[in-house]
């Protein structure tokens, strides 16, 4: 288990932009993290706010789930991380 820094903040500190990618509410979405099987709400997650990305982390095995970048005016989400996602 990897001690969490003080950057640490929650799922709904990234709620905002995934709302925007996503274009519905993703807080209360269930996420599935491919590494450890556990499934969590977005709002559980463990997320990084690092510019000029944004990373989530499963709470149970740290393993990275998702990561925004800003890609010019776009935005890159990769989901290798996450096994499933649902809108809850
Ligand atoms: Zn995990």
């Amino acid at each position: 288990m990897h001690a969490l820094d003080n950057t640490a903040l929650d799922g709904n500190a990234i709620g905002g932009l995934l709302g925007e990618i996503f274009g519905t509410e993703m807080t209360t979405a269930a996420a599935t993290c491919a590494a450890c099987g556990t499934v969590s709400l977005v709002a559980e997650t463990i997320v990084y706010l690092r510019a000029p990305g944004a990373v989530m982390r499963c709470r149970a095995c740290t393993a990275i789930l998702l990561v925004v970048t800003p890609h010019g005016e776009m935005k890159c989400v990769d989901l290798l991380g996450l096994s499933a996602l649902e809108p809850g």
